[in-house]
């Protein structure tokens, strides 16, 4: 069996792929299961009641989770983010965060939720050391948040909100995937809220992922249009990157908001050449590219030969097998088709 202390060797100052990109991040999904069933996130089968969602056995434990990162961590990785599913709804998930922000070396885990259960958990993220999070929310109406989650959430969403603000975590992020015709219409409602509260709106186009994905060229708004109406109330004054800004281009909306504005652009402009992830998917597979469906089997490595070395070769190989970008336009001009993986499985 590996060695279970946390300070594995490390191996030389970081990760770096086939395309000189340093690879520092790791995402972890901790379950395909979720509270809600987002209308751009499941599949037109899912939201119909026909959900198949993983079993017990072919989850990674929450063991086989830290193992994982222990040797990721003594690779190089230096950051964990938490998503799923919804990373809130696995049993016993506080006791396995608390673990994980114990390893040495890994100073910065984050989590991305729905909010539903924030609330409840957020002093609890607080005392083990989470205090970044990121929440998703695409309307700031009930209920068309109701339609588009299928469920009754938005006061509780809000309540995590508020909850998370008022104990001081930072940067708190709201992702608003905006779609024509669906919640575009709120587009500057999120933007003032951004000159209101000390929080980051980040626009995230919408994405082709998922089998039978409700994506489509008409719903989908890039970045620039979304930038352009906003421009219409204010400066979009451009922020210096932080290193908590991922793959967003940041603006404050005036000079004196309180918060600020992301905008994501999986496809409009791809930031794949600044591309430093890795994804541990909720079946237990790495997976070098949120796009791209080439996956290496970590579970059977888990279950069959846990050795560091095991691990560690794994890990290498997906890293080698990291693509220069995700091309998605072109495979879907080639193939007619999009990533075929469900982003609750992939973790989003
Ligand atoms: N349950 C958590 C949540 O709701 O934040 C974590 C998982 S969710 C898959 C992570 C993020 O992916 C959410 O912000 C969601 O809006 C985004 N997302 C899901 N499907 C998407 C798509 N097709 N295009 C763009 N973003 C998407």
């Amino acid at each position: 069996m590996i060695q279970e202390n946390s300070s594995f060797p490390p191996v030389g100052n970081g990760l770096t792929d086939l395309f000189s990109r340093s690879i520092s991040y790791l995402r972890l999904s901790l379950t395909d299961r979720c509270n809600l069933k987002c209308m751009y996130c499941v599949t037109e089968d899912e939201s119909a009641g026909c959900l198949s969602k993983l079993q017990h056995n072919e989850l990674l434990t929450y063991e086989e989770l830290l193992r994982v990162v222990r040797v990721a961590v003594a690779m190089g990785i230096t950051k964990v983010r938490l998503t799923g599913g919804e990373p809130l709804v696995r049993r016993n998930v506080m006791d396995f965060i608390r673990e994980l922000t114990r390893i040495e070396g890994l100073g910065d885990v984050r989590i991305t939720t729905n909010g539903v259960l924030l609330a409840q958990h957020a002093q609890e993220l607080l005392d083990a050391g989470v205090t970044k999070v990121n929440i998703s929310l695409d309307s700031l109406l009930p209920k068309r948040v109701a339609e588009i989650t299928g469920a009754d959430c938005f006061d509780a969403v809000w309540r995590g909100i508020e909850t998370v603000l008022d104990l001081g975590f930072s940067p708190v992020k709201l992702n608003m995937v905006a779609m024509r015709h669906i919640n575009d219409d709120e587009i500057l409602d999120f933007a003032r809220m951004s000159q209101r509260l000390p929080l980051q709106v980040r626009f995230i186009e919408f994405m082709p992922i998922g089998a039978s994905s409700r994506w489509n060229a008409d719903t989908y708004i890039s970045s620039d249009e979304i930038m352009a109406r906003i421009a219409t109330l204010g400066e979009l004054i451009p922020l210096e990157k932080g290193r908590n800004d991922g793959p967003a281009k940041v603006f404050r909306l005036g000079a004196d908001a309180a918060g600020s504005l992301g905008f994501i652009s999986p496809l409009s402009h791809h930031f794949c050449n600044r591309c430093n992830r890795l994804r541990l998917t909720s079946a237990g597979a790495l997976r070098s590219c949120l796009l791209h469906d080439e996956e290496v089997d970590l579970r059977s490595v888990l279950r069959n030969q846990p050795t560091y070395e095991s691990i560690r070769e794994a890990m290498l190989t997906a890293i080698r097998n990291k693509p220069r970008g995700h091309q998605l336009e072109e495979r879907m001009q080639r193939t007619g088709s999009d990533c075929h993986g469900r982003m609750s499985r992939i973790g989003g």
